[in-house]
């Protein structure tokens, strides 16, 4: 029996309302894994556009592309960036936003997540921004809600986080150009790391030579295998072919117990110092937010080849284009 017959056989869970929807039906941003090529670069092109209407001065002219639709952005984890850059795409496309932490809805009552997404369903929402600490929440909700209700994956455990994998994307080509060919590495606690995952995917789709980079403790050991990427303990080792470094967060907040002897000797081994800086032409990103002193040095955050503010202003444009996208099926 094939593997999708045998899916199709197994027993689905029931959902509030009894239903259950399958992917084929719907148009949802879950993954990168999922995203053909061309979906990917159309977006990419798209957040071009939108980048053009963001850095020109003056008022920004909203446009009325989500006029009547409303967006609820549903954040079970902290978020500065992504939160207030898809609150602020949603109203500059014209939609209404609502935002919604845990702490003040009914889940502190003993209400379930999918039970929460239904009673909001019934408000009349068009779509679902979601961030989760547990890997799957996202597809999980898709699977019940109808197929003209969308479902936006903010990031979920350490599975992956679409948009800024997008983002990262944008800006990598906007300074290198055509990716395909170029060398790449991600540096720091792939482990936990949704953003290393949704980039491995899409820097692969496209072409880029990806080098993972960071302790034996922090890259799990397959995944060099599973990704089709390069493995590496040692940093140097990559500062000279790189065109660009990823820089992760240590996610100390994911670590059950310490996975490297102390914070001093992970920023002697892995930290992007001044020092690195001055042996390598790449440039910098990190998704934020930086522990400073740790993956890298204060005067490299302020440094003319740090993207990282370019990173926040593309994250507007990026999700301005995902929304574009999701509606426009
Ligand atoms: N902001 C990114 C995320 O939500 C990266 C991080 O938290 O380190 O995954």
């Amino acid at each position: 029996m094939t593997v999708s017959a045998r899916k199709r056989l197994q027993p689905q869970p029931p959902s509030a309302n009894g239903r259950v929807f399958s992917s084929s039906d719907r148009r949802d941003l879950l993954t990168i894994e999922a995203l053909p090529a061309e979906t990917i670069i159309g977006l990419l092109d798209r957040s071009d556009e939108y980048l053009k209407s963001l850095i020109a001065t003056g008022p920004f002219q909203k446009s009325k592309l989500l006029e009547g639709r409303t967006i609820v952005n549903l954040f079970f984890e902290n978020s500065t960036r992504t939160r207030t850059s898809f609150e602020l795409a949603e109203r500059r496309l014209g939609g209404d936003a609502v935002t919604i932490s845990p702490a003040a809805s009914s889940l502190t009552k003993g209400e379930s997540i999918l039970d929460t997404v239904h009673v909001l369903e019934a408000m009349k929402v068009d779509a679902f921004v979601v961030r989760h600490s547990a890997s799957g929440v996202p597809a999980f909700l898709a699977k019940h809600l109808p197929p003209h209700v969308h479902v936006i994956n903010a990031g979920d455990g350490a599975h992956e986080h679409p948009t800024q994998a997008l983002l990262d994307a944008a800006e990598l080509r906007a300074a290198l150009g055509n990716l395909r060919g170029k060398r790449i590495a991600i540096v720091g606690d792939i482990t936990h790391s949704r953003v290393a995952r949704s980039n491995m995917w899409l820097l692969k789709k496209l072409g880029v030579h990806v080098t993972l980079v960071g302790p034996e403790t922090l890259l799990p050991p397959s995944v060099g295998e599973v990704f089709g990427v390069a493995v590496s303990h040692n940093i140097e080792s990559v500062l000279a072919e790189s065109d660009a470094i990823i820089a992760l967060r240590i996610q100390l907040e994911r670590q059950s117990r310490g996975l490297f002897p102390s914070i001093e000797e992970y920023r002697e081994r892995y930290g992007l110092t001044i020092q690195r800086l001055a042996r390598t032409r790449a440039i910098i990103l990190h998704p934020g937010p930086v522990n400073v002193g740790i993956e890298l040095d204060h005067e490299i955050a302020s440094h003319d080849r740090s993207f990282m503010l370019r990173q926040v202003k593309r994250g507007v444009a990026v999700r301005m284009a995902v929304l574009e996208w999701i509606f426009s099926n």
